[in-house]
């Protein structure tokens, strides 16, 4: 079954259960200036939930585009190392508002598991919260759940709150034992590890409670469902793929992607992950910039442009040289147009967005690495001073581990204290014009050029799990 073809069940079971097909809402939040991105199925419906909007229907069911790259979902550094992270992904849910609770939700999201998708039922579990005894009752009693697959954890795993105040609730998920073989040691399992042995796939909130600001809950008069199910992790157990990159959506791109580098792609083989960043970053720019987002140097652009960046990052790891971001976007369009019909107006707005931004990161790269040559063949002792070691990175927006590496290959030192100290007198006069995360989101930036430039600098094009892993970027 393919994801068009799941999709369009899931829409079709729910609307067959009462529930109004609502579009996927914009990536960027519309009257919500706390959230980055859209990042559930509930947010477009917040205020229904919260009782200050009232709808025509009390049921909804949507696909909506999700971006966990930032705030307090960011699933930015997970891509490419776990099986069923995306930075962009689809999210199928249903929506009850102060109609149906927990015995509806959960059999029919049952029904739809095992009758409409036929998943081996013998394969799943599901969490409870800790007390939650009416969920637990309703999966062993009304649906028949075997007792010993229902596992009960706290609050971090099964309560979700929408913020500090508000609706909240407990939750109930469906996880699915995707087999030995990617068991991640031992010691693997529910609760034990986050590893993608055991792959959540649906998580079924049940909003209950109204928390007030000293922590009180008092029980809401209309207590409402908010479910999400990733399309890409149910794509990937029906596909019975690796991961949730070798389903239909996925594959494609990312084997023109090889096919353009004059590689092929491989799941099982070990730099696998350069391609899967790759074909995820792919996905998230081409959504991004054609729900509005353009990279910049603050808030939503940032992410963007750091995304954008990433990508060049892992794409030169596959062996690209030269721009090439914007041909997987088309990959992309082409890929996804049926589902999203506005890709194809926006394709060479798109194609041209990206290029740019590439084109000018690409430049950056070479001009820092002109600079150092210079300033190191001019170099009299045995250290490169703070000074210039700060004047690269900040002029020039050239890394500073970068500059040690270098100099370190050409048997040089830096200057760390003098750099430090240019770097906070600098800090102190533009503290005045920093907002925000700014500060801290540019140092990312730099990490990211940092890690650009030295795979630019090594031998060997693959640099190993352990170094693109444990760079915090
Ligand atoms: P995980 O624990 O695997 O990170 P989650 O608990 O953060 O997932 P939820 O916030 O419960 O995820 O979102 C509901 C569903 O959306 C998940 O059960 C999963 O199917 C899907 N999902 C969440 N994050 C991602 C992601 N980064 N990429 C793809 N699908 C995702
Ligand atoms: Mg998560
Ligand atoms: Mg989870
Ligand atoms: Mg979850």
């Amino acid at each position: 079954m393919k994801v068009a073809e799941i999709r369009r069940k899931y829409l079709n079971f729910f609307a067959s259960h009462d529930h109004v097909v609502v579009e996927s809402s914009p990536l960027i939040p519309q009257n919500d200036p706390s959230l980055l991105f859209a990042n559930a199925g509930m947010n477009q419906f917040k205020d229904t939930f919260l009782g200050n909007e009232a709808r025509a229907y009390t049921r909804a069911t949507s696909c909506q585009k999700c971006v966990r790259a930032g705030g307090k979902h960011n699933d930015l550094e997970n891509v490419g190392f776990t099986a069923r992270h995306h930075t962009f992904f689809e999210m199928l849910g249903n929506f009850s508002f102060g109609d149906y609770f927990k015995e509806d939700a959960i059999s029919m999201a049952w029904e739809f598991v095992t009758k409409h998708l036929n998943l081996p039922i013998d394969k799943i579990y599901v969490t409870v919260f800790e007390t939650d005894d009416e969920a637990a009752d309703i999966w062993i009693n009304k649906v028949g759940f075997p007792k010993e697959r229902i596992y009960r954890f706290g609050e971090k795993d099964n309560f979700w709150s929408m913020g500090d105040v508000g609706p909240c609730g407990p939750c109930s998920e469906m996880f699915i034992d995707r087999g030995e073989q990617y068991a991640c040691g031992e010691e693997c399992g529910l609760g034990v590890c986050e590893c993608d042995r055991y792959m959540e796939f649906w998580n079924l909130v049940f909003m209950q409670y109204n928390r007030d600001k000293d922590g009180n809950l008092t029980p809401l008069p209309k207590p409402s469902v908010d479910t999400g199910m990733g399309l890409e992790r149910i794509a990937s157990i029906i596909q019975k793929t690796d991961t949730n990159y070798e389903i239909d959506a996925f594959i494609d791109i990312l084997n023109r992607t090889a096919k353009m580098a004059g590689q092929s792609y491989d799941p099982k083989a070990k730099d696998a992950f350069n391609y899967r960043v790759v074909g995820d970053h792919g996905r998230a720019t081409t959504f991004l910039i054609a729900d509005g987002v353009m990279p910049s140097n603050e808030g939503r652009g940032y992410v963007l442009r750091r995304i954008i960046r990433r990508a060049v990052r892992y794409g030169k790891n596959i062996g690209f040289q030269e721009p090439f971001l914007h041909k997987i976007c088309e990959f992309v369009i082409e890929q996804m147009k049926d589902a999203y019909p506005d890709l194809t107006d926006k394709k060479s707005f798109i194609m041209k967005a990206v290029q740019a931004e590439e084109e000018q990161f690409f430049k950056t790269l070479e001009r820092g690495l002109n600079l150092l040559d210079e300033e190191i063949g001019s170099l009299k002792g045995k250290t490169l001073s703070g000074e210039v070691a700060f004047k690269l990175y900040d002029t020039f927006g050239f890394p500073v581990d970068l500059t040690r590496i270098i100099c370190q290959e050409r048997g040089l030192g830096v200057d760390e204290t003098g750099f430090e100290q240019a770097m906070a007198k600098q800090k102190e006069q533009s503290r005045q014009n920093w907002k925000g995360a700014g500060g801290a989101a540019v140092d990312g930036i730099y990490h990211e050029l940092a890690e650009v430039l030295r795979g630019k600098n090594q031998a060997p094009v693959f640099q190993g799990y352990d170094q693109l892993s444990a760079d915090g970027t």
